[in-house]
């Protein structure tokens, strides 16, 4: 036998198994962003490794060590994104999509990070995400939290919570920049490799280091909070009254920074203690510098970012399978007239009967093997079509799944009134 390929590491097949589930999440996190007036927006896999060289920063571990680069057949240096708002910018940037206007816009995909593969983080991940542009005030951040929230309760997720900073302006940051250097500077020698590396680059991501030994550094560093100016403040305080208007709870949390210079003003993750290590399973905030950055105009934006295994694995771990595909009935071909007559009855099924998902049975077999394979297409009701059925223009229509209820032989015409009855034809 020749030898087998698999998939690469830390990239994963969705089975079909599996499939309906992700559909189902989709269609739902589909659902409620239309409801909130968001639309979709959808951009290549591949970029220019400088849009995330110039969008996401030299200085952070994405672009230093997590992305899948390569060269192109004309020696362009292409990425595969490792994540969704750069891509949306430069879009639309490029479409004239923000200039005296406001968007509304979400997405979902496959990035790609070249992580170290472990239970909730993965070399390629989906998310979808959501990015707003032309609105300068913290309402637009009330909206997306609310939004996320909603998402939460439909999906039956209540076992997150809600952490909330502010870095406020690029004003106040970069006062507070100096301070939180100093501070470093003056216990230089307990800071580790990575954060001894981020001083100079990218001092505020020092105060995300997950080493237990710069963590305790960090409960006695100065406090941005410290260093907010009015505005920064006015911003925050309102974005939380609009948050304690719909009774959503949030956690300050000091620490919750998002290195990069592009970010002000709202940081925000919702985080689950029931996954382990990967606990974010959203996160984002404001992030006004970024069209700028790449050569649009001024244009407050704001956004976030979800990872669908991580919900998916939270969703498992509470309630077990959701959504998971099946027909609504499954036709059985019994003997040899009804076997050649078969196909052609299912595709009449499936013009006169739109909503149903039927399965027909392709390949012969013993009716009993034919029974075995209805029942584990998990189909509510078989359709049995023998030859005495075929002959008399009949169908005999027999649940499976209740005990209690009784088979029946009818004409083809009156089985649509018995599926409908039973609910097999509801569009769902
Ligand atoms: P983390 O701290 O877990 O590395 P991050 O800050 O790198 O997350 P973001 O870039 O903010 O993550 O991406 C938004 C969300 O996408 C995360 O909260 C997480 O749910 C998901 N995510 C990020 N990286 C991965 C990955 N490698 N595998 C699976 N999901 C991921
Ligand atoms: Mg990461």
């Amino acid at each position: 036998m020749a030898k087998q390929i698999q998939s690469i590491r830390g990239m994963h097949d969705i089975l079909p198994d599996e499939s309906g589930q992700w559909f189902w999440l989709e269609s739902r996190a589909r659902l409620i962003l239309e409801r909130y007036g968001y639309r979709e927006i959808r951009t290549p896999i591949v970029e220019k490794t400088e849009l995330f060289k110039r969008s996401i920063g030299e200085v952070t571990d994405i672009v230093e060590k997590e992305m899948y680069t390569f060269e192109d057949r004309n020696g362009d240096s292409l990425s595969l994104r490792p994540e969704g708002t750069a891509s949306c910018v430069r879009a639309g940037i490029q479409h004239g999509l923000f200039h005296n206007q406001q968007q509304r816009l979400w997405y979902q995909g496959p990035m790609f990070r070249h992580e170290r593969p472990q239970k909730g983080r993965y070399r390629q991940f989906q998310q979808i995400g959501v990015e707003t542009f032309g609105f300068a005030g913290p309402e637009i951040e009330a909206e997306l939290i609310a939004l996320s929230k909603r998402l939460w309760d439909e999906l039956g997720i209540d076992d997150v919570t809600l952490e909330l900073n502010t870095l406020g302006t690029p004003e106040s940051r970069r006062a507070y920049r100096e301070v939180l250097v100093a501070f470093y500077e003056a216990n230089r020698d307990q800071l580790d490799e990575d954060s001894l590396r981020r001083l100079d680059g990218n001092p505020l991501r020092i105060l995300d280091s997950k080493n237990p030994q710069m963590q305790a550094l960090n409960e006695g560093a100065p406090s941005l909070h410290d260093h907010l100016d009015d505005e920064s403040k006015a911003h925050f305080e309102m974005l939380c009254r609009l948050l304690d208007d719909i009774g959503i709870d949030y956690r300050l949390n000091l620490r919750l920074v998002r290195g990069l210079d592009y970010y002000s003003h709202t940081v925000f993750e919702w985080t689950t203690t029931s996954l382990g290590a990967q606990g974010t399973v959203c996160a984002g905030g404001r992030y006004d510098g970024l069209v700028t950055q790449l050569g649009g105009r001024p244009t407050p934006a704001a956004g976030f970012a979800m990872g669908v295994e991580r919900l998916l694995e939270l969703i498992r771990v509470r309630q077990g399978e959701q959504g998971a595909y099946r027909p609504d009935a499954y036709l059985l071909l019994a003997g040899e007239a009804a076997q050649q007559a078969g196909f052609a009855l299912a595709e009449r099924l499936r013009g006169d009967l739109p909503a149903l998902k039927l399965q027909v049975n392709i390949g012969g077999g013993s009716f009993k093997a034919q029974m075995k394979r209805a029942d584990k297409s998990g189909a509510d009701v078989a359709l049995i079509v023998g030859d005495d059925e075929l002959a008399a223009g009949h169908v005999t229509v027999k649940p499976l799944r209740d005990r209690d209820a009784a088979q029946q032989t009818v004409p083809y015409d009156s089985v649509r009134a018995i599926l409908e009855a039973r609910g097999e034809t509801r569009d769902d």
